[in-house]
C-alpha cells in the first residue's frame, strides 16, 4: 500500500556525469516504481514481487530539493538533473501526488536542466513546464555549446513485442504506446529519443529485433538511441536474476540454458557480449542514420 516516508536528502550529486544521460545529479520523487520491470535494478529484499505495494511517496522532498538546488544554483553548480533514476517520474501515483510535478517547477524556478526517460504517458501532462525549463535552464559550461538544451526526454523500451512486455514490464504503457508518446514529443520540439536498455539476449539482440527498435525510434522522429544490455543483480526471491529467470521459464524455457552459460554465477554479461552489443547497435545506427549518443 503507499505509504509517505521523510526523508533527509532529495538530490543526488554524482561523482562523475553520467556519459550516456549526461546528468550530473539524480532525483526520485518516489521509492519503488509501479511499472514493476522484472528486470529492474533496484529490485530486491526492501521491495516486493510487486513493487506498486511497498512504494513511498518522499513526503517532504520538495521542501529539502528546494534547498539544495538553491545551495547548488548560488555556488553556480548547474548540472543536468535525472529525475527518476530509481523509479519512472511518472507511475500513475504521480497523477495524484504530483511530485515530479513539484519538482520540474522547482527546476524551473532555480534553472537546472533535466533529463527524463519514461515508461509513461503521462509526461504529456507537463509538456508546456517542460518547454519552459527548456529555454530556461542553465547548462554546464562544458555542454553549452554542444547541448543547447535544457531538456532532454527518452522513451525507453527493452522490445517492441507487446506480449514479452506485458510479461516483462506489467506496469509500463505498450511500447508501441512509447513510440506514439516519442512522436508527440517530438512535434513538441523537444530533444527526445529512445533508451533501449536494457536489450534483452536471445529476445530483443538479435539483428532482426534490434533493427525494428531502431526503426521504431528513427520513424518516430528520434534524435538518438542508446543501447545497453541487461543486468540481473541478485540471488533473493525478489532480485532481478531471480524474477528474470522465472519469466525465461514461462516465454521460452529453452532460453534458461543460454542465460545461464551467458551470466554464469555474474550479474553481467561479459565484456565480449558487450562490445558485440555495441558494435552491432552501432553498425545499425549508420545504416538508419540515428545518432548513437545524445550529443554528436
Ligand atoms: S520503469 Fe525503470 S525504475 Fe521503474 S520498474 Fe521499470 S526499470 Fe525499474
Amino acid at each position: 500500500m503507499l505509504h509517505y516516508k521523510q526523508v533527509k536528502s532529495v538530490l543526488n550529486k554524482h561523482k562523475k556525469r553520467d556519459s550516456w544521460f549526461l546528468d550530473d545529479y539524480s532525483v526520485n520523487p518516489y521509492e519503488g516504481c509501479s511499472c514493476n520491470c522484472l528486470y529492474c535494478y533496484i529490485r530486491g529484499s526492501k521491495y516486493d514481487e510487486n513493487m506498486d505495494e511497498g512504494l513511498a511517496v518522499k513526503a517532504n522532498a520538495l521542501q529539502i530539493l528546494e534547498k539544495q538546488l538553491a545551495a547548488r544554483a548560488k555556488k553556480n553548480q548547474y548540472g543536468i538533473v535525472a529525475i527518476g533514476s530509481g523509479t519512472d517520474a511518472y507511475i500513475h501515483h504521480e497523477q495524484k501526488e504530483q511530485q515530479t510535478l513539484g519538482m520540474l517547477q522547482l527546476m524551473l524556478k532555480h534553472r537546472f536542466p533535466v533529463f527524463i526517460s519514461t515508461k509513461c504517458t503521462l509526461v504529456t501532462r507537463d509538456i508546456e513546464l517542460l518547454k519552459e525549463i527548456d529555454k530556461a535552464a542553465i547548462l554546464p559550461e562544458d555542454l553549452q555549446h554542444t547541448l543547447k538544451r535544457g531538456v532532454i526526454l527518452s522513451v525507453s523500451v527493452s522490445t517492441m513485442n507487446e506480449n514479452i512486455s506485458n510479461m516483462l514490464e506489467p506496469g509500463a504503457t505498450s511500447p508501441q504506446q512509447r513510440m506514439e508518446l516519442l512522436k508527440k514529443l517530438k512535434q513538441e520540439g523537444f530533444l527526445a529519443g529512445v533508451n533501449a536498455i536494457p536489450v534483452l539476449p536471445y529476445i530483443s539482440d538479435p539483428d532482426p529485433e534490434l533493427e525494428e527498435i531502431i526503426v521504431a525510434a528513427k520513424e518516430s522522429g528520434a534524435d538518438y538511441i542508446l543501447v545497453g544490455g541487461l543486468t540481473l543483480f541478485g540471488n533473493g526471491i525478489a532480485d532481478s536474476k531471480t524474477l528474470y529467470y522465472k519469466f525465461l521459464e514461462r516465454y521460452d524455457a529453452s532460453l534458461l540454458s543460454k542465460y545461464r552459460a551467458l551470466y554464469g554465477e555474474n550479474f553481467y554479461t561479459p565484456f565480449s557480449y558487450q562490445n558485440q552489443l555495441k558494435e552491432k547497435a552501432e553498425r545499425l545506427c549508420r545504416k538508419y542514420k540515428i545518432r548513437s549518443n545524445i550529443i554528436e
